[in-house]
């Protein structure tokens, strides 16, 4: 069904936007005539059966909140074993209150990023309409999560589009090794997906972009195991970095539904991070104030477009380390507008260097994840700092991905000499230094540099004493 003009189309097509108003779809369900649990504890009780592939999955364990798809057409690969944990480093970094903050670690799955959670969804319904060929465009994640569930169940090839230059090789790998064909745009993620749209309409290719409504219902259910991992309480707050905006606007989506179905009390407030170097969204909602306005569109086409045609007009590009979320042009924009009305939500942006430092003070608590993740942790305290959140709030934060992704933006931050930083100091040779300091980052507080020593155990034994070891 569309969001705007609430035209509804049958679940066998293939389209993501609406042919009438040209929004993106939702997946929208007939509540009455499907049988609803009566309380979220039932879905506890499937880690009895976890034989079962379905009630092993972290996604489809919830299949009844879900219910696009019969039992023997669900694609799994056990994503989703994911779960809610604290941290008391973390927490008291970002200024809280023991144990209120909490991290919800999504790069357990197996492609190491939250995108398994909707990828699932997204190849169930490309197994349901008989998809031979699926594609998507991808800073990086998407691309390995597509990647891998075409090489674990090979139901359908894949084609990938990546921009020029910026993916981490963590990811670029993860494609390459799984056997997606890899094409490699000369441009950025926003030009990659306009690309992939176009020649996906064009071929009958099956899109898996967060523009694919399925997707989004099976990234609902992060949200499902935040709410298991609280006992069923509903947090205070959840904070998600924004990029695309899938994930948000799939969080507003999951809890309005649970509402309406009675299987919570209450809606969580939403605070979605972008980082400064790609923040239309923060621009956009904060400084324009756009709104969702019940899904009175009107005036928010005007501010959009004007909005958009400007940043074309400035040939202004997103730009951040965080490159899971260097992204200028959000798919999901009204989605995640939506999903900010019903949650009562706020936006804020935040620098690379408080994003690396979060990032570093992740690690150190004991996650680890990439750069874009560590933005919710940055957000979480800058919210803390503005006194928007207070320190005994319960605080939700999602690590969309894994450390191991992006190891050049770890040791970068950790290896650098800080004296190199400044622009006084700057030597073409130093490939760390340059890199950080294109990011504007001036500092690195919370780093971890390794030691030069000389090859030789007196030397060895004189630092020892020297660090106090
Ligand atoms: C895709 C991705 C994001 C952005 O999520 P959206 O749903 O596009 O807003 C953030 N972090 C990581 C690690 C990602 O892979
Ligand atoms: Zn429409």
């Amino acid at each position: 069904m569309n969001q705007a003009c609430r035209a509804t189309y049958s679940i066998s097509q293939t389209l993501v936007d609406c042919s009438k108003c040209g929004h993106l779809l939702d997946i929208a369900y007939d509540w009455s005539r499907i049988p609803v649990p009566g309380s979220m504890r039932q879905f506890e009780s499937r880690w009895s059966s976890r034989r079962n592939p379905l009630d092993f999955s972290g996604v489809w364990r919830f299949r009844e909140l879900l219910p696009f798809a019969k039992d023997e057409q669900i694609v799994t690969i056990g994503e989703g074993q994911t779960i809610l944990q604290s941290s008391a480093g973390v927490g008291k970094y970002a200024g809280f209150q023991s144990g209120k903050l909490l991290l919800q670690y999504e790069g357990l799955n197996p492609s190491g990023s939250f995108k398994d959670n909707g990828m699932t969804a997204a190849s169930t319904h490309a197994h349901m309409v008989g998809a031979k060929v699926a594609a998507c465009a991808s800073t990086g994640n998407t691309s390995a999560s597509l990647a891998i569930y075409s090489s674990t169940t090979r139901l359908f090839e894949t084609i990938v589009f990546i921009g020029s230059g910026k993916i981490s090789f963590g990811k670029l790998s993860q494609a390459l090794d799984y056997g997606a064909k890899t094409l490699q745009i000369q441009g950025d993620f926003d030009d990659a997906l306009r690309q992939v749209r176009d020649v996906c309409a064009a071929r009958g290719i099956y899109l898996c972009n967060s523009v694919n409504p399925f997707r989004l219902e099976g990234q609902k259910s992060i949200m499902f195991r935040v709410l298991e991992g609280l006992n069923w309480e509903v947090p205070d707050w959840i904070v998600v970095p924004g990029g695309n905006l899938g994930n948000s606007s799939a969080f507003g989506k999951a809890f309005t539904e649970l509402k309406e179905l009675g299987l919570i009390n209450r809606i969580p407030r939403l605070a979605v991070i972008n980082a400064s170097g790609s923040n239309t969204l923060y621009q956009l909602f904060e400084q324009h104030k756009l709104r969702w306005n019940g899904g009175r569109l009107d005036e928010a086409k005007i501010i959009t477009d004007k909005f958009f045609t400007q940043m074309d007009a400035d040939n202004r590009r997103a730009s951040t380390l965080a490159t899971a979320i260097e992204i200028n042009r959000p798919v999901n924009l009204l989605k995640c507008l939506r999903a900010l009305e019903v949650c009562d939500g706020v936006v804020r942006e935040v620098s690379d260097e408080l994003i690396l430092e979060a990032k570093a003070q992740i690690g150190a608590g004991g996650f680890g994840c990439e750069p874009a993740s560590a933005a919710s942790v940055a957000g979480a305290k800058l919210l803390r700092e503005q006194g928007v959140i207070s320190p005994s709030d319960r605080v939700v934060c999602i690590l969309t991905g894994h450390q191991l992704k992006d190891p050049t933006a770890t040791v970068a931050y950790h290896s650098v000499d800080p004296a190199r930083l400044s622009a006084a100091a700057a030597t073409e040779d130093d490939a760390y230094a340059t890199m950080l300091r294109k990011a504007g980052v001036t500092q690195t507080p919370a780093a971890n540099r390794p030691i030069v020593v000389e090859n030789k155990f007196e030397s060895i034994m004189a630092l020892l004493d020297r660090i106090g070891c």
